[in-house]
């Protein structure tokens, strides 16, 4: 196949493209640098990332008294028993040095009087040990500063505003990647032959309604790998935010933590305060408990509020992104409480890889949240995931840098590059709506079965290869969850509602599996449908 070019794409590629422009494929450039690198983003640096978005920071081990050990022990304890501990200690032992490679490329993490960066501490650590930037700015500061390191070194070649939406193989080996521009459905695509891809998309809370994601984090990295056969790991297992502000707003605007940590308290809609009865530490329970206590709320159609107003008047001086969100919703927070809902924040699961980062198709790596490393397990303990991006970036970049690859040749397709048609919205909000209503907090078979259909169709249906993209990734997540018949950490079945201890162990799945097990269903609602009938 002759390669398609747009006008303003460069006519050469380098030998490692990475695909994504937030912390993991950042910190990779800078890492794998002088030698020659491709950065595509689907949105400007400093843009359509979440990294941008991170408000608490990254957690290492690098106070007195604190230790990788006692880090990695914290990370194990919340991740729902399936947790790898030697991966979640190979993190918390490289926190310390990839801490010090931003503060070179110029991350202004906040400091003690003595000089010492200063530590605070979140929910499960058990010591102080997340470092952050001016309060709340950690991601912005962490990707204003990258986004300088990366303009500022001539070995990487930035394209923003191309999406990549499939990957290209020969012989069973990464060869290149097919990109379009972003914004523009009918625009030709551009074929990029390439020896090694670094995915980096991020995760995929846009795939939700209700999420604090933008929306380049729709799961494309996820699924364009899983189309090229790669294996996925631990889908089902996404973390919700309990306390995403509803105002009508996507994605959804969050309120802190550290608002009930000062007092704030979660009431339904006749003022009852609604983790009471819930858990001993009422608002301060961990994060999936207050989450399905908020959607168990709104379910019983009491709705759920955050009742911020014991905070008094110092609340606009505390937390002033909460309140002017607020107020520019025509909500006074220091006066009502605020409607609430919990929101689609993080994917423990994604591509599967190893501790090097490299995915199970060779010539493909991923890392950040599109990456699954086993370090989450069914929950992910708060900051860890700034930590996994700059972590296995490195790791990335050491593995890729070891190695030698011939000049890209001409990338082969399995498949014809298809006409495409511009993104349906009607049937994008309905996969949404899908997402949030049936894969949300509380799941149960029957409708995980109907939306792992609906999903499949639509991969099939559509003629818009990100809505394609975006099906395959939804579907793989609710076949995971349909399949995992128990609860467990952030994947919470109504009608599996304990753990089952045959079950503590890790998904590896594929897309041909959960197409087989969406099958399956379709197969046994039409064998029961005959039974109902008599025939
Ligand atoms: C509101 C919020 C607060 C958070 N707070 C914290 C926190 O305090 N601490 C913490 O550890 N974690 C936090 N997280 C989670 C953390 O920010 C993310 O897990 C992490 O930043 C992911 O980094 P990444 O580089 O993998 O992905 P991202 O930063 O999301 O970057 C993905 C990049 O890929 C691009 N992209 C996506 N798809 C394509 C495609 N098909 N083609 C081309 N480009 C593409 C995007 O435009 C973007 O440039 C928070 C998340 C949110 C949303």
């Amino acid at each position: 196949m002759s390669a398609a070019s747009d006008s303003d794409f460069p006519r050469t590629i380098d030998d490692v493209v990475i695909v994504g422009g937030g912390l993991a494929g950042l910190f990779c450039a800078l890492k794998l640098s002088p030698r020659p690198v491709t950065v595509i983003s689907a949105a400007p640096l400093g843009e359509g990332a979440s990294s941008a978005w991170a408000q608490g920071g990254m957690a290492a081990a690098v106070a007195e008294g604190d230790s990788p050990e006692a880090h990695a022990a914290d990370t194990v304890a919340v991740g729902g028993g399936i947790v790898d501990e030697d991966v979640a200690l190979g993190l918390a032992r490289e926190a310390a040095p990839r801490i010090h490679d931003l503060l070179r490329y110029g991350v202004p993490f906040d400091r003690d009087l003595e000089g010492r960066l200063a530590v605070s501490r979140e929910a499960a650590h058990s010591a102080r040990r997340i470092v952050h930037v001016r309060g709340d700015m950690a991601g912005k500061a962490i990707i204003a500063a990258l986004t300088e390191a990366v303009r500022n070194t001539p070995s990487v070649r930035v394209i923003e505003g191309y999406v990549a939406e499939a990957l290209l193989s020969d012989g069973g080996t990464v060869s290149g990647l097919q990109l379009r521009k972003a914004a523009d459905a009918t625009a030709h695509p551009v074929i990029v032959p390439t020896r090694a891809v670094v995915l980096a998309t991020g995760g995929i809370g846009h795939l939700y309604a209700v999420t604090t994601n933008p929306p380049e984090a729709s799961g494309l990295g996820l699924a364009i790998a899983a189309r090229a056969g790669a294996v996925i790991a631990d889908p089902e297992f996404v973390q919700f935010h309990p306390t995403a502000i509803d105002v009508g707003r996507d994605p959804a605007p969050l309120a802190t933590e550290a608002l009930r940590g000062d007092g704030a308290l979660l009431v339904n809609g006749r003022g009852e305060r609604v983790m009471l009865a819930r858990d001993s530490l009422a608002e301060l329970a961990p994060r999936d408990v207050v989450a399905r206590g908020v959607f168990a709320e709104i379910a019983a159609g009491r709705g759920a509020f955050l009742d911020a107003t014991p905070l008094g008047p110092e609340l606009a001086e505390k937390f002033p992104g909460f309140h002017a969100t607020c107020l520019s919703a025509g909500l006074d927070p220091t006066r009502q409480p605020v409607p609430i809902a919990p929101a689609a924040h993080y994917h423990m699961g994604g591509i599967a890889v190893d501790r090097h980062g490299r995915s199970s198709l060779k010539g493909l790596w991923a890392g950040g949240e599109v990456s699954s490393t086993g370090a989450h397990g069914a929950n992910r303990l708060a900051s860890n995931s700034l930590l996994e991006a700059v972590v296995y970036a490195a790791r990335i970049a050491e593995d890729i840098d070891g190695q030698s690859f011939a000049a890209p040749s001409r990338p082969h397709t399995a498949e014809p590059v298809p006409r495409n048609c511009a993104m349906p919205p009607l049937v994008e909000a309905s996969l949404r709506a899908m997402m949030s209503s049936h894969v949300g907090v509380i799941r149960n078979g029957g409708q995980l079965a109907e939306a792992a259909q609906a999903f499949a169709a639509i991969e099939q249906d559509t003629g818009n290869i990100a809505l394609r993209n975006m099906a395959t990734t939804a579907l793989i997540v609710a076949a995971s969850a349909w399949s995992r018949r128990e609860s467990r950490g952030a994947h919470e079945r109504s009608d599996y509602p304990a753990e089952d201890p045959a079950l503590r162990k890790r998904t590896m799945t594929t897309l041909a599996e959960a197409r087989r097990t969406i099958a399956g269903m379709a197969r046994a609602a039409t064998s029961s449908a005959r039974r109902s009938l008599g025939a």
